[in-house]
């Protein structure tokens, strides 16, 4: 298979960026609270922390939105990250209580995308976690029912109940959130927050974060700023700064392709009528959305480790290649259309599978590390973190995820050779899926 034709980025393939760009900090400055990151999570919080009242400076290596919340699929989903049979395992008496703030997450992200007026090309049509074989349909029918027992708004159906392609005889219906252009989301949130009180630190890599007197010191490049406290919104570029707990996250590197505009009708005719986004029920899911430009947009299936930094890159021609074998599997009705884009970013993991904020020394706070999961619950948990910040209780929901002990235990999934050893049994499993019926 060639990947001809395909322009590979090192940036979001929704969105260019923006014209404005703020300019670095220079010199030395005093605040409230110093917001480390500007993704979903430190742009919620700097906002509602400047709604507050509260004197708050963001800082943030590229553009705000330039990490991850530009580069994701755009699936807003309430589905927690990881298999609900496990988590349910794992986490007896959390488990209602994470599904209340997953699905707490999307009806705050709904409402604010209302309250920034932004036409992110949201369509609500939920999420389908989606079989592709026997095994993996008796999978959803058992998480459907996992998910219903814990109070979610979850239900199974076939593929004709849930208007799946062919190659989906069916799955598991999360029917809160949708689909967006998450560059679009992410702009839109940036716009509010350079209007609002924040003052915005582009183009600024902090380099240290560390706690002084009554107050923190937050060395960047071309100056410092003394802060009362400070909010870490990191995520997968949390392991650079020393003050991050260690073993906190994992970053690793998913990649998506899109392919060119498709003729009106030929998505329908897969039977793809729901436009629900699908994530499939492999150990490294394979994700399928239709986008607002008439293209599909496919990804993950296969995740990059890294020893050293979370850095600029492109993604792998080969992860590519094995991305594209994957679509036309699914989609065989499809073959004859043109991949046109490929790019990627950096999601960051925990052992637990579950998003975390906490208490990383005197003064300094985290909210970070949702699993693939963020774009509803980052800005989420980073405005209910604001809001502990500017003297409000603990919310029901960070509850849930609030480490007492910020003490992590290393994953042993999240290296290369695991990885690896992960994706070739889903590609075993699909070959068997194949023999027993199931296009694999
Ligand atoms: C390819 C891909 C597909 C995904 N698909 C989905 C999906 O469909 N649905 C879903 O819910 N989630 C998805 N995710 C995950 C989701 O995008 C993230 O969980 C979410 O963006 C996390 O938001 P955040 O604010 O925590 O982190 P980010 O958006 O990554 O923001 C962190 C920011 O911090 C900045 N930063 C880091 N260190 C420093 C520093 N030292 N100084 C200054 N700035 C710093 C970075 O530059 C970055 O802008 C996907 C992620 C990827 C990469």
């Amino acid at each position: 298979m060639t990947n001809e034709g395909i322009t590979y980025s090192a940036s979001s393939g929704w969105i260019d960026p923006p014209t404005d760009v703020m300019p670095a900090l220079r010199g030395e400055l005093t605040c409230d609270v110093a917001v480390v990151g500007g993704g979903y999570a430190g742009m919620a919080a700097a906002l509602r922390l400047a709604e507050r009242g509260a004197d708050v400076v963001l800082l943030e290596t590229g553009f705000c939105g330039s990490g991850a919340a530009s580069r994701n699929a755009g699936q807003l989903t309430g589905a927690p990250a990881g298999d609900p049979s496990v988590l349910s395992t794992l986490y007896p008496r959390r488990f209602r209580n994470l599904l209340r703030l997953t699905e707490g997450a999307v009806h705050f992200a709904e409402e604010l995308i209302g309250r920034l007026d932004t036409d992110c090309e949201y369509e609500p049509t939920g999420n389908i976690g989606a079989a592709v074989s026997t095994g993996q349909l008796r999978k959803a029918r058992r998480n459907a029912r996992i998910l219903q027992k814990a109070g979610a708004d979850a239900e199974f159906g076939d593929r004709h109940d849930l208007g799946l392609p062919e190659a989906f005889p069916g799955g598991v219906l999360e029917r809160a959130g949708g689909l967006l252009n998450p560059g679009k989301f992410a702009l839109g949130l940036r716009e509010a927050l350079l209007g609002s009180q924040a003052r915005v630190f582009e183009q600024t890599a902090v380099r240290a974060v560390e706690p002084h007197g009554t107050g923190v010191v937050v060395t960047v490049p071309g100056g410092r700023i003394r802060a009362d406290r400070v909010l870490l919104a990191t995520n997968a570029y949390s392991r650079e700064l020393a003050i991050t707990p260690k073993r906190l996250a994992t970053p690793l590197w998913v990649s998506m392709v899109e392919t060119e505009p498709i003729k009106p009708g030929r998505l329908e005719a897969t039977g793809w009528t729901s436009r629900s986004g699908i994530a499939t029920q492999h150990n490294l899911m394979q994700s399928f959305r239709p986008t607002a430009r008439g293209t599909i947009v496919f990804g993950v299936r296969r995740l990059q480790a890294t020893r050293g930094a979370a850095g600029t890159r492109e993604p792998d021609p080969a992860v590519v290649a094995d991305l594209a074998r994957g679509f036309h599997d699914r989609f065989p009705s499809l073959r004859d259309v043109k991949l046109q884009r490929a790019w990627g970013g950096w999601v960051a993991l925990t052992s637990s599978w579950l998003p975390v904020a906490g208490q990383a020394a005197k003064n300094v706070f985290y909210a970070m590390a949702c699993n693939g999961h963020g774009l509803a619950q980052a800005p989420y948990v980073g405005t209910m973190l604001a809001d502990r910040l500017a003297g409000g209780a603990l919310h029901d929901d960070l509850g849930a995820i609030w480490q007492e002990r910020s003490r992590f235990v290393p994953s042993p999934v999240f290296n290369a050779p695991t990885l690896r050893a992960i994706w070739a049994v889903d590609r075993l499993s699909d070959r068997l899926g194949s023999k027993t019926g199931h296009s694999g």
